[in-house]
Formats: structure tokens, C-alpha cells, sequence
């Protein structure tokens, strides 16, 4: 993170513009923002050597009005209870945008996972669990691959829960195809990026091949993003990673860049492209700049150097308030986070309504059902940018706390 402000704070100032432009009472502002319940753990760890380490561990409920509480687990020495308040109130505003049945939550560990051991991680997984069962579950909370967790993690936390339930797939998605998990999950955030993309440049008339793009970030979902964007025919010049970057302006070979990665853990050092570092990477000319890693990369130092056409908000919350504002001043488009990314989320329900009816669907079925969700909620935010004049996010995030707010006094408060 490059910004001294908390995940909390920007997404409250963003959900304050969206409550001021909906008329809404600041009571019933607060209301929609607090969350249900914060859970805080810490987890005692032997670790390989015999010493022993103690995590801190947090989960943020923030609002179940319209379903369980859902959205993923991270593994991150940044992990805060102040930053999982912000992203788990995101995450109830992405199911609510998606109009799928479920509510927010987030949470993590604050452990560095490159320094631990495969037994370490699985120990401390299983503690986690142990220790939170109560508090998660199919109609209750169900977590998710976040930053620094994936399929394995969540595999781990289904059969530590299954232990004390009886056999529940449903308690987690992002798991294994082999336990229950879904076709398509695991590329589906990136899928859902490019689906976004893709209905942005139909209602701006444009044509999305031939364009550039530069992605930050080359895990799960930047690498994802970009084999798709490359497959329809987006030129991208330019990925990093947390150990530098490659850049070629005629575009990346994408299967070099890959077999860089699998041999040397970086996409650093790519043969026929040359080296670049984050903070320059972020200030190449392109016409979308997709930032796929942390929060806040882009901030009031950085946003005045940005020279993208449109940025796309692969990651959570990449980009501060106050970068938001300059961007704006400056005609730069920013596609919000709760559109972009929601494709994670949707195939997650999907893989959860999958175990719940114990039935499995073909991918293809996937995909089709997850490009009608993100059009039909793209259609919605794009035509209200045009006609109340207002930002991409402030639609997105006024679409959101509509249909929650609904459910919330629906319920008879
Ligand atoms: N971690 C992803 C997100 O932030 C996915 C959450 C989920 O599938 O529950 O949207």
C-alpha cells in the first residue's frame, strides 16, 4: 500500500458521495455502513523450527439482509481489522450490484505467507477454522480465495469444518473442482474483467481490439485478465509483480511471460522485453491500466502521472478518494471495483448454489450465466452515468445501496 489512508476511509468517503446523492438521511448512512458483527482471533503457531508465533486473525460481517455474509479470506502482512471493515461493506455492495442472494464480509490473517511452510499454512488454516466454525457455514458466512489464498486454503477449511458438521462443500468456494468446487471459478474474476471491458467499450462504440492495456499485478486474477484480453485481441504491453515488471510495446508474448513465471516465481526478466519497475509501470500511456494486486497503488502522489485512457479496478479498492478526484478533473475514466471484479463473487455463488443442490454445472453454462449477470448490472450503472451525468463508481455504488437499503427496511426495522 502507498497511501497512509485505510481501505475504511476510502471506500466511506465513496459510499458518503453515493448516500449525499440518493437524498439519504445520515442515520440511515451509518446504518447501511456499520457492520453486524467484527470477529478477532489470535492463532498460536508452532512452526517447523519449534518456535512458537502468534497471529492475528479477523473476520468482519457487515451485512446478511439479503443473504450469508460472503467474501474472501486474505493472507497478508497488511491484513487489518480497519482495511476488512472497508472491503467486507465492498463486498455487500458488489452482491447487492450483482443482485445475488448473498451479504458481505472479509477478513484474514496478517501473516506473510512466502515465509511460511506448506505445513505451517495448513496448521494455521486449520486453527482458523477451529476457532471461527461457529461463526461461518452455508446459511451463515462463507469465505473465499482472497489475496495470498487460493483453491488449497480453501480446501483446508472445508474439511476441518466437515470434521464438526458432517460433509458441507458449501461452507467455502474457490475450492478444488474435485471437492465441489465449480468449472470456471478460479478464472472467473479475470473473465469478468474482460466481460466488463468488453460492454464498456459496446456503449462507448468502441472497438476493444487493437487497444493496450497494462495490468499490475500477475497473480490469479492479473494473469487471468490478460490471457483473455489477449484472446480478443487487446495488445498487452506491459505486467508486473511484487518482484518488478516486463514491458514490450508491441505487446507480451503472454506463453513467455508465463514460462518466466513458472521457472523464476517473476514475470521479471522475460526474454524479448525490458524491465520496468511499479511506479513506472503504472505511468506508461495505454488505453486501460488495470491495477489486479493491492489497494491504494494509486494515490494523490501518483494519479497526477497516470496517462491510461480508462483505469479498470481489478483489485479491491486500488485507487484512494482523493487519486478518484484527480482522475475525474483530468477526463479519466475509472471503472469501479464492484462491477469489474464482481466475476469472483458471482461464480462463487454459483458454486455455492452447485453444492447446495448437489448438482454440477458444465463451464460453458458458467460463462453464459456470468456474462448475463455482469451485462445486466453494467447496462444499469453505465445508463445511469449517462444520465445523471455522474461518476462510474457513484452509479455503481448508488445501484448498491438501493437495492440493500430496500432489503434492509423490507425486513421491518
Ligand atoms: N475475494 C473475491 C472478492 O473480493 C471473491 C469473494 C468471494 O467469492 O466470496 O470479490
Amino acid at each position: 500500500m502507498t497511501s497512509d489512508t485505510s481501505i475504511k476511509k476510502t471506500h466511506d468517503a465513496f459510499f458518503h458521495t453515493a448516500c449525499s446523492e440518493l437524498d439519504y438521511k445520515d442515520d440511515i448512512f451509518q446504518l447501511l455502513l456499520v457492520a453486524n458483527r467484527e470477529i478477532r482471533l489470535e492463532l498460536p503457531l508452532r512452526k517447523d523450527d519449534g518456535s512458537l508465533v502468534v497471529y492475528n486473525a479477523y473476520r468482519v460481517q457487515h451485512n446478511n439482509t439479503r443473504g450469508p455474509y460472503k467474501g474472501g479470506l486474505r493472507y497478508h502482512p497488511c491484513v487489518t481489522m480497519e482495511d476488512a471493515r472497508g472491503l467486507a461493506c465492498l463486498m455487500s455492495l458488489k452482491t447487492s450490484l450483482m443482485d445475488i442472494p448473498l451479504g458481505g464480509a472479509k477478513g484474514g490473517i496478517d501473516c506473510d505467507p512466502s515465509s511460511l511452510s506448506d505445513r505451517e499454512l495448513e496448521k494455521l488454516t486449520r486453527k482458523f477454522t477451529m476457532k471461527i466454525h461457529r461463526n461461518i457455514g452455508p446459511n451463515i458466512d462463507i469465505p473465499a480465495p482472497d489475496i495470498g489464498t487460493d483453491a488449497r486454503v480453501m480446501a483446508w477449511i472445508q474439511n476441518e469444518y466437515s470434521k464438526i458438521y458432517g460433509h458441507t462443500p458449501a461452507v467455502v468456494t474457490g475450492k478444488p473442482v474435485v471437492l465441489g468446487g465449480s468449472e470456471g471459478r478460479e478464472e472467473a474474476t479475470g473473465r469478468g474483467v474482460s466481460i466488463i471491458m468488453q460492454e464498456y467499450s459496446r456503449h462507448n462504440a468502441l472497438s476493444l481490439a487493437g487497444k493496450t492495456a497494462v495490468i499490475q499485478g500477475y497473480g490469479n486474477v492479473g494473469s487471468n485478465t490478460a490471457r483473455i484480453l489477449n484472446s480478443m485481441g487487446v495488445h498487452i504491453i506491459a505486467v508486473s509483480d511484487s518482484r518488478g515488471g516486463a514491458f514490450n510495446p508491441s505487446g507480451l508474448d503472454l506463453e513467455k511471460v508465463d514460462a518466466n513465471r513458472r521457472k523464476y516465481g517473476t514475470v521479471a526478466g522475460t526474454e524479448e522485453t525490458e524491465s520496468i519497475d511499479n511506479k513506472t509501470l503504472l505511468a506508461l500511456v495505454c488505453d486501460y491500466l488495470i491495477p489486479a494486486a493491492l489497494g491504494h497503488v494509486i494515490d494523490e502522489t501518483n494519479a497526477g502521472e497516470i496517462r491510461a485512457g480508462v483505469i479498470v479496478e481489478a483489485a479491491n479498492s486500488p485507487v484512494t478518494h482523493e487519486a478518484h478526484e484527480i482522475l475525474n478533473d483530468r477526463g479519466i475514466h475509472v471503472l469501479p471495483d464492484i462491477l469489474v471484479n464482481a466475476g469472483g463473487v458471482v461464480v462463487s455463488y454459483f458454486e455455492w448454489v452447485q453444492n447446495l443442490q448437489q448438482f454440477s454445472w458444465p463451464v460453458e453454462t458458467i460463462q453464459l450465466r456470468l456474462q448475463e449477470k455482469l451485462q445486466t448490472a453494467a447496462k444499469k450503472v453505465f445508463t445511469m452515468v449517462d444520465a445523471e451525468k455522474t461518476t462510474y463508481r457513484c452509479a455503481a455504488y448508488k445501484v448498491a445501496t438501493e437495492r440493500l437499503k430496500e432489503a434492509f427496511f423490507a425486513t421491518g426495522f
